[in-house]
């Protein structure tokens, strides 16, 4: 009942978390209120883009790097595939913020990109209908990663590492007294010297004093049949984003993935990265999909012609969006001696789960890290 370091949530950062300080040698405890991976929170839905030249603020480069190695580093360690370097085109126009964006990233850490102009992408991508506008740029070095599998095989390699997960556990309150953390649960109490909160859209049941707002949005994705099947399989058809003309956010997709290697549903996934409606993770999960698919249905018409031709089944998954989008890596104020927290991965957050873990380890072993995550402190919102 006794830890150096007890983790709260078992999902994606918090398996990495786990692993990593396991592999440290020291004695770690992983509580999860459900299964080892579920749909009640942000990593369920069969896969994940994973791209280095990121839009997002090119501060993210360095740790997409080590992200990248880390992910090979599991793949070697547990004979598991993770990533599948598909790599990703990009849709937009080429002045837009999406491309400007890439290539500011791309052209500061030297990450290789190939332009296409309108009519070379037409040709190349002969399954999307461009605007005359649209050019494409192809990363190579980017794909997909599945997130069930990478949790599980994350959880797995910590265990061996010795550290003890519980699964179907919820912690219904954490305390900092004379220097030890001590943990509840319905009917255990756990203790431990630090703390690790990587608690997801569930965040602010468990750190009510938390400061930054963050708010849970449930998104949509679809998985639909297209009229030409063959057309969009994995080899055919790339992982791709695209401007959205919404004004807001990006469509994106993934090629429809082989059922005997991956796990259901089996159709071509697209879907539409801004925030959706905000809702309390712990109300009941039901979703009202038909304004989404309605924009899905329209960029589809639009872009991708012929591929909506029934939908095979929606599912949601929930986004925790921080004030400015980006990550919060960091002690938790008040209590920095012993509790690190890890939230608001605004939707685009799975890539990273190597190097959140091994920054989360650092910082509760060490105090420190060595890892470039101070953009991500909390200090930002004051
Ligand atoms: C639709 C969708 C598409 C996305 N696409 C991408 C993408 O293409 N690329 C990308 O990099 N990222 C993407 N993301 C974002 C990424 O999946 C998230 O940023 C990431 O999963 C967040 O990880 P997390 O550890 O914070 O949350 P989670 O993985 O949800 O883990 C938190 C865990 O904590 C547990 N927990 C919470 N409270 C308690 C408690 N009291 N007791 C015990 N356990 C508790 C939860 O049950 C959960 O398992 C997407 C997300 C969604 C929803």
């Amino acid at each position: 009942m006794h830890y150096d370091v007890i983790v709260i949530g078992v999902g994606s950062m918090g398996s990495a978390a786990c692993y990593h300080l396991a592999k440290q040698g020291v004695s770690v405890l992983g509580i999860e209120q459900f299964d080892i991976t579920h749909d009640k929170g942000s990593h369920a839905g069969q896969s994940r883009l994973f791209r280095k030249a990121y839009f997002e603020h090119p501060d993210y480069v360095p740790l997409l790097q080590r992200a990248y190695r880390g992910w090979s580093d599991i793949e070697k360690e547990s004979g598991v595939q993770l990533l599948y370097r598909t790599g990703i085109t990009y849709f937009g126009s080429r002045d837009g913020d999406l491309l400007k964006a890439i290539g500011k990233s791309a052209s500061i850490y030297g990450i290789p990109l190939k332009w296409y102009d309108n009519r070379e992408a037409a040709m190349k991508w002969p399954q999307f209908s461009l605007q005359s506008d649209h050019v494409g740029l192809f990363e190579p070095d980017a794909g997909f990663i599945t997130p069930e599998l990478a949790i599980k095989t994350l959880t797995k390699l910590a265990e061996k590492e010795g550290a003890e997960i519980i699964p179907n556990t919820e912690v219904s309150e954490w305390q900092v007294s004379d220097d030890l953390v001590v943990v509840k649960t319905s009917g255990k109490t756990f203790k431990s010297k630090k703390l690790v909160i990587a608690a997801g859209p569930y965040t602010k049941k468990l750190l009510a004093e938390f400061k930054p707002a963050l708010n849970v949005t449930q998104q949509l994705l679809a998985w639909v049949n297209p009229e030409r099947w063959d057309d969009f399989t994995l080899g055919n058809f790339p992982c791709w984003v695209m401007e959205s003309d919404e004004g807001e956010g990006i469509y994106y997709g993934f090629p429809i993935l082989p059922n005997d290697r991956f796990s259901p549903p089996y159709g071509l996934k697209i879907a539409y990265h801004r925030p959706c409606q905000e809702i309390d993770p712990t109300d009941v999960l039901e979703f009202d999909a038909s304004e989404e698919e309605e924009v899905l249905r329209a960029m589809t018409e639009k872009y991708l012609p012929g591929a909506m031709r029934e939908v095979v089944t929606f599912k949601s998954c929930l986004y925790t969006y921080s004030e400015d989008d980006h990550f919060i890596i960091d002690k938790f104020p008040g209590y920095e001696d012993q509790v690190t927290i890890a939230c608001g991965f605004s939707g685009h957050g799975f890539k990273f789960a190597p190097v959140v873990g091994e920054a989360l380890a650092q910082l509760s072993l060490n105090d420190a890290t060595s890892l470039p995550v101070d953009f991500l402190n909390i200090s930002r919102f004051n």
